[in-house]
């Protein structure tokens, strides 16, 4: 058994201030104020030295980082994420690879899972595509999946994963989409669609809602909207479809700078969702691509071919720590979009994503600044 004390210890919507958290093997099995909850003689006990002990973050829409994209080595990547309180990761595979760099990879994704520590973390696919609107999003030179969605490219690719695959996002305006999704709900009747890289209208969104929409890819990002009839007035776009209905939640990048959601723009869809429904993700990529002269001060951003934002260098602590200091949230605020709220978006909000009795003991030390000091996944530090 193992109990951390001296914790502010995150709940959803509270923070107590000296708390304690008790863990026995991979579960969480006490929580509460240092007066209510007794160590038990005999527990290894971890003093957290009044940091904030919250649910491990939850990286839903994750490329890569520090040199490795998860498709190419998924341990490395994954440690890499593990050290930043990234507790479960879903590896993203984007557009840009082929049919047969799919199967390999979903292949060396899969081998990783369960790999000790860094393999605990993987939590299946992020499908992003293939099936998006080939005018948005980075690397468009690279697209290999522009043209008629055909059962012979994509049935081996949908099977491969299984239900592995947690996350499709598709473009809902991409002709010939519903045999495909019915493929993949027949593999996996739990993975969640997402609407992303579009210029869907809300019609086309609400016309595919029976496949399991429940979620939008970076909301306010790589995204359009058809022209309006009257100039001087705007349509609804995807972002607008996605944020009007409550059923779906919304990705957020948080970058240090607030250039892929500026800060006005995070405030507008957290208003509009509400805190429950937002998302947070590092869209984090791999690219040696020179970065802009404009952009030369910004650390966090990566870039594609073309000049274009091509994801970040985010690890979601960053994220939290920017979302802080955009709009002013709270603590709590930061840890549901980092943690709760994606656990609930891929239909494993019982067991992960809160500091609760019973749920996987995935647990971040943070300071102030939301810098990691330690990181326990399945009731084990990394160090
Ligand atoms: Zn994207």
């Amino acid at each position: 058994m193992t109990a951390i004390k001296n914790a502010r210890v995150v709940l959803e919507y509270e923070v107590i201030e000296n708390g304690v958290v008790l863990i026995d093997g991979d579960r969480i099995t006490a929580v509460g104020a240092a007066n209510e909850v007794k160590i038990p003689e005999g527990a290894s006990v971890y003093d957290a030295k009044g940091a904030y002990v919250g649910p491990g973050f939850i990286d839903i829409h994750v490329h890569g980082g520090n040199g490795h994209f998860f498709y190419a080595d998924p341990l490395a990547a994954a440690e890499f994420f593990l050290s930043h309180g990234e507790t479960t990761v879903l590896p993203t595979l984007y557009y840009d690879l082929t049919k047969a760099e799919f199967l390999a990879s979903i292949e060396r994704v899969k081998a990783a899972m369960g790999q000790g520590m860094a393999g605990n973390a993987i939590g299946g696919f992020y499908m992003e595509g293939p099936y998006m609107n080939p005018k948005y999003g980075a690397q468009l030179e690279n697209n290999k999946w522009r043209g008629e969605i055909k059962a012979e490219d994509y049935n081996e690719v949908v099977e491969a994963a299984g239900k592995h695959a947690k996350v499709w996002a598709i473009a809902p305006e991409r002709p010939g989409l519903e045999p495909f999704l019915t493929k993949v709900k027949l593999v996996n009747p739990d993975a969640v669609i997402a609407v992303g890289h579009s210029e869907a209208t809300p019609a086309q969104v609400k016309a595919l809602k029976k496949y399991g929409i429940g979620l939008q890819t970076h909301c306010m990002d790589a995204t359009g909207r058809v022209t309006p009839a009257s100039a001087g007035t705007r349509s609804c776009g995807p972002d607008e479809a996605c944020l009007m209905d409550k059923d779906i939640y919304c990705e957020m990048i948080c970058d240090s700078q607030a250039i892929h959601v500026a800060p006005d723009m995070q405030e507008f869809i957290i208003f509009v969702k509400g805190i429950d429904k937002v998302v947070l993700i590092s869209d984090s990529y791999v690219s040696d691509e020179p970065t802009p002269p404009e952009f030369a001060h910004i650390t966090d951003l990566q870039f594609d071919p073309s000049g274009g934002l091509c994801g970040s260098k985010l690890t979601l602590d960053k994220a939290c720590a920017n979302v802080m200091k955009h709009i002013g949230c709270s603590v709590n605020d930061a840890f549901l979009m980092a943690s709760r709220n994606p656990a609930r978006a891929i239909g494993m909000g019982n067991e992960l994503g809160s500091i609760a009795v019973g749920k996987r003991a995935d647990i971040v030390i943070v300071d102030d600044g939301f810098n990691v000091e330690n990181v326990m996944l399945k009731g084990e530090f990394i160090k």
